[in-house]
């Protein structure tokens, strides 16, 4: 940020008194413009067996596929926004069973937050951010084609736990360059 947001000045980036990292200080008003990770909200329809997936129609990984997922907005809750990003991206109607996965990813500063949720009849069609979207098998997964490591990891622990019916809620992270650990 070089700019004030609320003032226009410079601003410098040093620790401000009594803090402990470096942050963007406005040289004339002082305000202190903090910078915090932004959480993306997801989620995983389900219908019968299948999962559905949306191939991308924007950049980043343009033409990859992911599940509907995208950032929270204000004034609204996790639920609402992964209702929200379903509606837009896959246009499907789920009612929501569960969350799913939590991962952290500090490289970039996000928190992913993927929620399952049971499609209410098995209408979809592509959305803005959509080039396509399809029903899949899991055995037909195109893991190849994966948006992000947090989408393939997450749907790599929802195979493994298909095999068992048993859905626990799922905490990692997602270390740059696609390592992961929990
Ligand atoms: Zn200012």
């Amino acid at each position: 940020m070089k700019y004030c947001s609320l003032c226009g000045a410079f601003t410098t980036f040093a620790i401000p008194p009594g803090d402990n990292l470096p942050r963007h200080v406005c040289q004339q008003c002082q305000t202190v413009h903090y910078q915090n990770p932004k959480v993306v909200v997801g989620c995983i329809p389900e219908w019968q067996d299948q999962i559905l997936l949306c191939k991308r129609a924007i950049e980043p990984r343009y033409g990859l596929w992911t599940f509907p997922a995208g950032f929270m907005e204000n004034d609204e809750t996790i639920e609402q926004a992964a209702l929200r990003e379903t509606e837009e991206e896959a246009k499907a109607n789920v009612t929501l069973t569960g969350l799913y996965t939590v991962f952290s990813i500090p490289h970039v500063s996000q928190v992913y937050l993927v929620f399952r949720g049971t499609m209410k009849d098995p209408t979809f069609g592509a959305g803005e951010e959509s080039l396509e979207v399809q029903l899949f098998n899991l055995d037909q997964i195109p893991w190849t084609e994966m948006a992000f490591t947090v989408i393939e990891e997450t749907l790599r622990l929802y195979s493994q736990d298909r095999a068992t019916g048993q859905f626990p809620t799922h905490v990692g992270t997602i270390q740059r360059g696609g390592k992961k650990g929990r």
